[in-house]
C-alpha cells in the first residue's frame, strides 16, 4: 500500500517525458534494478531520466532598517512583490546564485551574511534558500525581469502584495528576529495552496 503511494505521490512531482535525452527514442516508465520507484528509461540505450528537485536562491538585501524587494515583471505572480530569488545555474554554489538573482533582479551589490531561510517546496519539487546580506552601496536598479524595485521599512512592506509564501515567511522571521538581535537558520515545509483561494501573501 505505501509502495502504491509513494508511485502515484512520485508520478504526481515528476514531469513527462517521451523521448531519450541521449539517442532520441521513446522512453518508458518502469523501476530500474535496485532501485526503488519507476524512472523514465529509454528502451534503447538504456539511459534512466532522473528527475531530482531545482534549488531556488536568493537574497534578503538590507539597508540600514530597510529591505529590498522587487516588483515581479513576468509570470508567475506578475506585479506581486518579492526577495530577489531564482533557479540555481549548473556550477554554481548556492550563495553566488543569489548573489547573481540579485544583480540581475534589482540592480544590486550584496555581502552575504549567513544562509537564513530554507524551505521544503515539495508539491513542485523545489527548495528555496535565502540568504541575509547587506546591500553595500545602498545602490540599487530595476532589473530585466522587475517593473520595480524599493527599499522598505517594516510598516511598508505591502504583505498583501508578496508574491509567494516563502517570501512572507522569510521576511517574517525578519523582522521578528532583528527585535531580538538573533538569527538562526529556519528549516521549514511549504504545503500546497488551496484550490480556489488567491495565495496569501
Ligand atoms: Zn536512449
Amino acid at each position: 500500500m505505501a509502495a502504491k503511494r509513494s508511485a502515484r505521490r512520485q508520478r504526481r512531482y515528476t514531469a513527462a517525458v517521451n523521448y531519450c535525452s541521449a539517442c532520441g527514442k521513446p522512453v518508458a516508465r518502469k523501476v530500474p534494478p535496485g532501485d526503488d520507484r519507476e524512472r523514465f528509461v529509454c528502451g534503447h540505450c538504456g539511459v534512466i531520466h532522473y528527475q531530482n528537485p531545482k534549488v531556488v536562491a536568493g537574497c534578503l538585501p538590507i539597508c540600514g532598517d530597510r529591505v529590498l524587494l522587487c516588483q515581479r515583471g513576468i509570470e508567475p505572480r506578475k506585479g506581486y512583490w518579492t526577495l530577489p530569488a531564482g533557479f540555481l545555474e549548473a556550477g554554481e554554489t548556492i550563495a553566488a546564485g543569489a548573489e547573481r538573482e540579485t544583480r540581475e533582479e534589482a540592480l544590486a551589490q550584496v555581502s552575504i551574511i549567513g544562509l537564513y531561510t530554507v524551505f521544503n517546496v515539495p508539491h513542485i519539487s523545489q527548495v528555496h534558500m535565502f540568504f541575509r546580506a547587506t546591500l553595500d552601496s545602498g545602490q540599487f536598479g530595476v532589473g530585466a525581469e522587475s517593473l520595480d524595485a524599493r527599499l522598505v521599512a517594516e510598516r511598508d512592506v505591502p504583505w498583501d502584495e508578496l508574491a509567494f509564501p516563502v517570501v512572507s515567511r522569510t521576511l517574517a522571521h525578519y523582522f521578528r528576529d532583528r527585535g531580538e538581535g538573533h538569527f538562526p537558520v529556519r528549516v521549514e515545509d511549504v504545503p500546497p495552496l488551496r484550490q480556489g483561494k488567491p495565495a496569501p501573501g
